[in-house]
């Protein structure tokens, strides 16, 4: 991918959730869910109430710590936090910035909060793309928003040159059909389990195979789709080789003749939204960064990554801020977090 054996481009996260960095070793919900629909509810959907914008703040400097510290420099957002909406977005990013890391950022619209909540969402991302963010509009899914929530989407992303960020047929009970007529090339599709082979959809399909099975709503099999397909995370870290080998293990599982170069591709794919990741350097720890040896090898690491020229990662370590001091703030964050919950 560049002039060394032992460099690649900056790596991107085709779909994140930043908030979501805290959740980990949260309380456990109070009864086991069942399916797809009952961890929204009970996890996801309880977690996101709980957020205030200083909570925001720290999840999203973990988020970009743990991404810089995977070779990650650039990162899609995807963000919801229902009671505190307006300015999430710039908080997102400028936590981002702190750290170094560039992102894409999306508040996903929902009418789960009724008429005002759906209002309050479009209105961020109107203020953050206004304002001279980099951006596209985001939607929760189409099944928990109405048709005119979507179409009210379409519009404010069409206006701001923008694509639309949606969740898409992770799970059955997640329809798809409202979103015809509405999609265009630059909007951004993420999962699309549930969608069939000839769905009529424009834009990018977004394949987060870890997070598919943590969830159990089936396999994507991406390679049937037409469209592009980038490689995502949805929250469960940023770290991109990884979620490569499991794209690679996942694909195996159903066909063994697949090989690693196609899911080195869908790795590519998302510096459609970050074409400066090119120029992003990240030296490894190992020495032939190759398809078919990394799918076998773990325990690879930067040692140092480049972005705009500026070394943000040097002998492991972020050189703009102190990944100590991240690390115990996002902690004590945690803490307060749980006791919400
Ligand atoms: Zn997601």
């Amino acid at each position: 991918m560049t002039a060394a054996d032992n460099q690649t481009f900056g790596l991107v996260c085709g779909h994140h959730h930043l908030y979501s960095s805290l959740a980990r070793g949260m309380p456990a919900p109070p009864r086991t869910p069942t399916g797809f629909q009952e961890i929204l509810e009970l996890v996801w959907w309880r977690l996101d109430c709980a957020l205030d914008l200083d909570l925001i703040e720290w999840s999203a400097k973990l988020g970009a710590l743990n991404a810089l510290e995977s070779g990650c420099t650039a990162i899609v957002d995807h963000h919801e936090s229902p009671k505190a909406i307006e300015g999430s977005l710039s908080v997102i990013a400028d936590a981002c910035a702190e750290v170094g890391v560039r992102v894409n950022c999306a508040y996903g619209v929902t009418d789960r909060h009724g008429p005002a909540g759906a209002a309050a969402g479009l209105a961020e991302n109107e203020r953050f793309l206004s304002s001279g963010g980099r951006g596209m509009v985001g939607i929760h899914a189409a099944f928990t928003c109405s048709d005119d929530t979507i179409a009210a989407a379409a519009d404010l992303a069409a206006r701001h040159g923008v694509g639309v960020h949606v969740h898409v047929a992770e799970g059955p009970a997640d329809t798809w059909q409202q979103l015809r007529g509405h999609t265009a090339d630059d909007w951004w599709l993420v999962h699309g389990v549930h969608l069939p082979d000839d769905h009529d959809l424009r834009g990018t399909i977004v394949h987060n195979p870890r997070s598919n099975m943590n969830n159990a709503v089936g396999y994507a099999q991406p390679r049937r789709f037409t469209n592009p397909v980038a490689l995502g995370t949805d929250g469960i870290g940023a770290d991109m080789l990884d979620e490569f080998r499991v794209a690679f293990v996942r694909a195996r599982e159903a066909d063994v003749t697949v090989t690693p170069d196609v899911m080195w591709d869908w790795l590519a794919t998302a510096r459609s939204v970050f074409p400066e990741t090119t120029g992003d350097i990240v030296t490894w720890t190992y020495d032939v960064m190759d398809p078919w040896r990394l799918a076998y090898t773990t325990q690879i690491a930067p040692t140092e990554v480049v972005i705009d020229g500026e070394v943000v990662l040097a002998d492991g370590r972020p050189t703009r801020v102190d990944g100590d001091e991240i690390k115990a703030k996002a902690a004590e964050a945690a803490t307060r977090l749980f006791a919400r919950l």
